[in-house]
């Protein structure tokens, strides 16, 4: 099939996610020609599209360690009345300390601040495939309503999530436990209908429907009427034995999303509780698929343990919180007073490319690593820290991940407000 060029550009991002978002803005912000290419034509991946709207964690031990371009948008966002973010000093649970980000004005506000650092943007065109030469990426085929079209990159930034760019050129991954293959839940957001709320009859249970069989205990978690609608309709369901990095079993984890949804529709109507469902993310949020093997691979020990490393380019904070199938306990590890993890640079380096670094949740590490350094606050300051990279390997290392100047890349995230180790 025929291809035609479309751009060629220093840093190609893949992925308009956290990670994405915040490598692309950090990239063009520190003078390189940058594109973004986004799937859907929305930026924010899980945060806007999937609908989970929390971003954690910015503090640890009520110390700030992530700024930088993530904390920026959400202050922006707060600044307008379109974020909440709560006093990250007081001794409350972890699961509190989240920013709540309204999701329009995020998506909206992600587009400006990337149009006004300069990044051009190529959203609704999904990445198909690469072009690769020995080690390096050189073009990323991207599906347009003109037909299929080339990006020419001199680094690409794989912040797909799944790591599709990287796998597609041949990097070694691991995907889900190494062993059994199994992978955590997905979780499908839905929404309620607004006008209903104060109409709602909380003290109505569902209970009987558990019992019948028209509702299983991971439909909801078996939360009451109350905790459904405070929360609504986000992160209450487990939608449990798929692979989000393979696209026939991705598919049925949203048609089992929307068949667990429809029964608790069902059952809410049938109990009268006052409650509908009016309305549901386009797909199953999945919260772990494949990770990308790097030069650095971190290990949850490294992590809960906080250790710092000669290349340590960002923090992350985030309990060890490994969601099991259905019902089963979240295995959770908190990290100790004082201990702050670090993400160091040679953990978004790709072991098998030369020209490319992937950020966010597909980024380096094993398994209960990855299941705390994946939270969206984590994968704006690695995507930040990949976009910094990127840029002095285009100035000054030849467009190679490796050898570039640590100064140079912290230098670049300070200017741009990041803490750095
Ligand atoms: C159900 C659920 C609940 C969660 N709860 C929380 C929480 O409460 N707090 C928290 O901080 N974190 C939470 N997380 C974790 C966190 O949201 C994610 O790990 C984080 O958003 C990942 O960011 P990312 O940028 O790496 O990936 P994503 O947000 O997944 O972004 C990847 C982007 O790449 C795009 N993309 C993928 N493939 C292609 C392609 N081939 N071509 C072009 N574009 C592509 C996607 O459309 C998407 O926009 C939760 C995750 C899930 C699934």
């Amino acid at each position: 099939m025929e291809c035609h060029d479309i751009d060629a550009v220093d840093v190609l991002v893949c992925g308009a996610g956290s990670a994405g978002f915040c490598a692309a803005v950090q990239a063009a912000r520190a003078g390189m020609k940058t594109a973004l290419v986004e799937r859907y034509g929305m930026p924010g991946g899980i945060m806007t599209v999937m609908g989970n709207n929390d971003v954690a964690l910015f503090y640890a031990h009520k110390r700030q360690v992530i700024r930088g371009i993530g904390w920026e948008f959400v202050v922006s966002l707060a600044d307008r009345g379109f974020a909440h973010i709560p006093d990250m000093t007081k001794d409350v649970p972890h699961s509190q300390l989240g920013v709540k980000v309204n999701i329009p004005a995020a998506g909206h506000w992600m587009d400006e601040m990337l149009l006004s650092a300069g990044v051009r943007l190529y959203y609704g065109q999904p990445a198909v495939a690469v072009e690769t030469e020995g080690r390096k990426v050189q073009a990323v085929i991207i599906s347009t309503k003109g037909g299929l079209r080339r990006i020419r990159a001199s680094m690409v930034i794989d912040c797909t999530g799944d790591g599709d760019i990287c796998a597609w050129a041949g990097a070694a991954y691991e995907c889900g436990d190494a062993e059994s293959g199994i992978l955590q839940p997905g979780t499908v957001r839905y929404y309620f209908q607004a006008a209903q709320v104060g109409k709602v009859r909380d003290e109505k249970t569902l209970s009987a429907f558990y019992e019948t069989g028209e509702l299983l205990e991971e439909d909801t978690m078996r939360h009451p009427i109350k905790t459904l609608r405070c929360q609504n309709g986000n992160n209450v369901n487990h939608i449990s034995g798929f692979n989000g990095a393979d696209s026939e079993s991705k598919m049925w984890a949203d048609i089992e999303g929307r068949r667990s949804v429809y029964r608790v529709m069902k059952a809410l109507k049938k109990a009268e509780t006052g409650l509908t469902v009016e309305n549901i993310a386009p797909e199953t949020g999945m919260r772990e698929t494949r990770r990308i093997l790097g030069d650095w691979y971190i290990t949850a020990e490294e992590y809960e343990r906080g250790i710092s490393y000669p290349d340590g380019i960002c923090y992350s904070f985030y309990p060890i919180d490994l969601h099991q199938d259905g019902m089963k306990e979240i295995h959770q590890i908190f990290l100790i007073d004082g201990q702050v993890p670090q993400i160091p640079l040679s953990a978004l380096i790709v072991r098998d490319l030369d020209n490319v670094y992937v950020a966010g949740r597909c980024a380096s590490g094993d398994r209960l690593a990855n299941s705390a350094f994946r939270v969206k606050a984590s994968c704006m300051a690695m995507g930040q820290a990949a976009g910094a990279a990127a840029a002095v390997a285009v100035r000054e290392n030849g467009g190679q991940t490796r050898g570039c100047d640590l100064e140079r890349i912290k230098a670049i995230l300070r200017a741009d407000g990041a803490i750095v180790p």
